[in-house]
């Protein structure tokens, strides 16, 4: 008999639209509904910081940092939900590990920055998008004038990024700011 192939939903946005609190709000579900959940993120850099998140009845889920896709399946634990938080910063070939946990019939939840600073496809988040079942893109709130914001305004050094910056740039002042598409600015 074959096996029931899972999903992928894709949680998407700009900084600061909510996407772990939608994240939290899927997982708490899942638990209560007692499903198996794993939860995985991107260590971008070295630190190897767990972030557990508690469910309603005080059982934990704890984040794996993983240094790219494939490490994915060294922890694999038979989950029925399994969790990608900040799926921009991994590698593309997320894309493939995402439809073979989906074959395995595990329904995938992904969440990250639909686009970088710059308004261009955040990393594998195109092809994932293109994968995904289901996609919630959701807005945050403008910082200069309340309308909806879809974009992630990069300030550098007090000045809105310019074009040819790096996408990670070390050593800099960054910050980051919600923005509509009337107040985002890239000098
Ligand atoms: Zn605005």
């Amino acid at each position: 008999m074959a096996m029931k192939r899972g999903w992928v939903e894709v949680v998407c946005g700009p900084m600061y639209s909510g996407k772990s609190e939608e994240l939290l709000r899927r997982i708490r579900r899942a638990l209560i509904a007692r499903q198996k959940v794993q939860v995985f993120k991107h260590g971008i850099d070295d630190r190897y910081s767990i972030d557990s998140l508690v469910s309603h009845d005080g059982r934990k889920v704890e984040t794996i940092p993983v240094k790219n896709s494939k490490e994915i399946f060294d922890h694999l634990d038979n989950p029925a939900v399994l969790v990608i938080d900040e799926v921009q910063f991994f590698d593309d070939g997320i894309i493939e590990v995402t439809e073979e946990l989906i074959n395995r019939g595990i329904r995938v939840i992904a969440a990250g920055l639909d686009r970088d600073f710059k308004a261009d496809p955040f990393g594998p988040m195109s092809g994932l998008l293109a994968l995904a079942e289901k996609v919630d893109k959701i807005t945050a709130i403008c910082v200069k004038c309340g309308k909806a914001a879809a974009y992630t305004q990069r300030i550098v050094d007090g000045v809105p990024a310019k074009k040819d910056d790096p996408i990670v740039m070390v050593g800099a002042k960054n910050s980051y700011e919600a923005r509509c598409r009337d107040c985002y600015q890239l000098a």
